[in-house]
């Protein structure tokens, strides 16, 4: 029988741990060590005798905002689905991250707004838990968990290309840090995941190989934010996340206020387009105070700024479509961002990265040849794509700067959700099946079926009884 996408997505997504490794390789190399690459270093140290990776940041070894990764800086919100995938990869990590000082808020300090009504929460028990800190801490967590095992080693260096010999890329060339010349490693396998800026569709090209076909969503996003003390006095909110949409004759905004390790508040405000929060504290407090529910701008007007206001800008919601190209070298992966890169505020990146790992550990678990194209990861890997891309741009089609592109069956697809989308608010069951899709724990058709479309009729239009 022919797995379905949600069946498979299912299975790339459990937290179980696999039994079933075994070392196939000598040498696997990683390029990056964010998120995606350190995910699957990890992976891969059940698979090689070694495990090298290769960052360019050598600033890379702190729990502070870095160049490399510069969108640090902003709100980081890490979905329950990844918070699993942490578990799973890393035994006990949870437990070892509140104990470092991450934020694990009480389910009545968390509150959601859309469209500045407040939605039902879904309880622990159905989207279990996420912890909440910046950026920059998660990933030193992640960082410290991967180099603590044997087989992985992490050197700095700009990776600058791949050498093929046949069909297959054999190895890699890279600056080493302070040092003059290139370097070249030998490996059995590498893994891009050097972000959204990957150039890695360069090196094919000069090569000869195709370039994946790359989609483009302009989203021309614009975030603001800014560390706060926090203080109880001030404001017992621990999660909030506020939300306008076009539909309701608003403009887009979005906002959020995470407690973070060390005691703070990390607040964010942001808009589309021309709608640009700047760098001056006094805008971003009016907007706090105007545009969002009061915790936004009590903290703002009567917390203690930390820092300054830090604004980024991201031009579009991007995929490439490894997957589809008819020829691909043998010992090459691709992961995170360097596959497929989201409006941020659905918070799926790095959730995504981690998912990413776990194709990664399926294929390799399915005792592939090295010496063929890994086709079954891309299709894995595609699965997951596919199921952030249409949660985070069957939304963003709504935005009245974006024009497209529009998939297939957009309108009823649309039609659809935004009935469950109503149904939930009034619906228990609805609502957790519709958390648990937003925050990648189930795949998108689970909202599909036709039990979950006859309860959401029948709420929209026969609300009684
Ligand atoms: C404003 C903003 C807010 C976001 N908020 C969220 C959120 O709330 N939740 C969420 O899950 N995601 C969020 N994301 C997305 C998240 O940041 C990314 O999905 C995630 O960082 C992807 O990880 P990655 O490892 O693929 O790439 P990156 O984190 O971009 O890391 C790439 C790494 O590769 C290194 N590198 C690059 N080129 C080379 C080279 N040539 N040689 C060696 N090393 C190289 C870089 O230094 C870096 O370490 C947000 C993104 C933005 C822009």
């Amino acid at each position: 029988m022919v797995e379905s996408a949600a069946q498979r997505y299912a299975r790339i997504s459990t937290a179980e741990r696999p039994a079933d490794t075994r070392v196939m390789m000598r040498r696997a190399i990683v390029l990056g060590a964010s998120m995606a690459g350190l995910m699957a270093a990890r992976v891969l140290s059940d698979h090689a005798d070694e495990v090298l990776v290769i960052e360019r940041d050598d600033s890379a070894d702190s729990a502070l905002p870095r160049p490399g990764v510069p969108q640090g800086t902003q709100v980081h919100a890490l979905l329950p689905a990844g918070q699993a995938q942490l578990d799973r990869w890393f035994p006990g990590f949870t437990a070892e991250v509140v104990a470092a000082g991450a934020v694990d808020p009480p389910p009545t300090g968390v509150q959601t707004f859309v469209n500045g009504i407040r939605r039902p929460a879904s309880p622990r028990e159905t989207l279990g838990q996420a912890l909440v800190s910046t950026r920059p801490f998660l990933e030193s967590q992640v960082r410290r968990r991967t180099l603590e095992i044997g087989n992985i080693k992490l050197v700095h260096g700009r990776a600058d290309g791949l050498d093929f010999t046949g069909d297959r890329v054999t190895a890699v060339r890279y600056h080493p840090t302070g040092e003059d010349g290139i370097v070249t490693e030998v490996a059995d396998l590498v893994v891009d995941a050097t972000g959204r800026s990957s150039r890695l569709s360069d090196w094919l090209g000069a090569a000869g190989w195709p370039r994946p076909a790359l989609t483009r969503m302009p989203i021309k996003l614009n975030y603001a934010t800014a560390l706060f003390k926090r203080d109880p006095a001030v404001c017992d909110v621990w999660v909030s996340v506020a939300q306008t949409q076009p539909s309701s004759g608003q403009t887009a905004r979005m906002g959020g206020v995470l407690a973070v390790e060390d005691d703070r508040w990390l607040v964010l405000v942001a808009g589309y387009a021309d709608d640009r929060p700047s760098r001056d504290v006094e805008e971003f407090r009016t907007r706090c105070r105007e545009d969002f529910p009061p915790a936004f701008g009590q903290i703002a007007d009567r917390g203690e700024l930390v820092g300054e206001v830090i604004t980024y800008h991201q031009a579009d919601s991007r995929r490439r479509d490894y997957d589809r190209l008819e020829r691909f070298p043998a010992g090459l992966i691709v992961a995170g961002d360097a596959v497929a890169s989201f409006n941020p505020i659905y918070g799926q990146g790095m959730t995504s990265a981690t998912l990413h790992a776990s194709c990664l550990s399926a294929y390799l678990r399915s005792g592939p040849s090295l010496d063929e194209p890994a086709r079954e990861y891309f299709e894995q890997v595609r699965v997951v794509v596919d199921a952030a891309w249409q949660v985070s741009t069957f939304a963003d089609l709504e935005l009245p700067h974006v024009n497209g592109p529009f998939p297939r069956g957009y309108r009823l697809v649309k039609w659809f959700s935004d009935l469950i989308f109503q149904a939930a608010a009034h619906d228990n069951r609805l609502n957790d099946q519709f958390n648990r899709v937003t925050t990648m724990l189930d795949h998108p058709t689970a909202l599909a079926r036709p039990l979950t479309l006859l309860r959401a009729l029948r709420r929209t239009y026969l609300p009684v009884g």
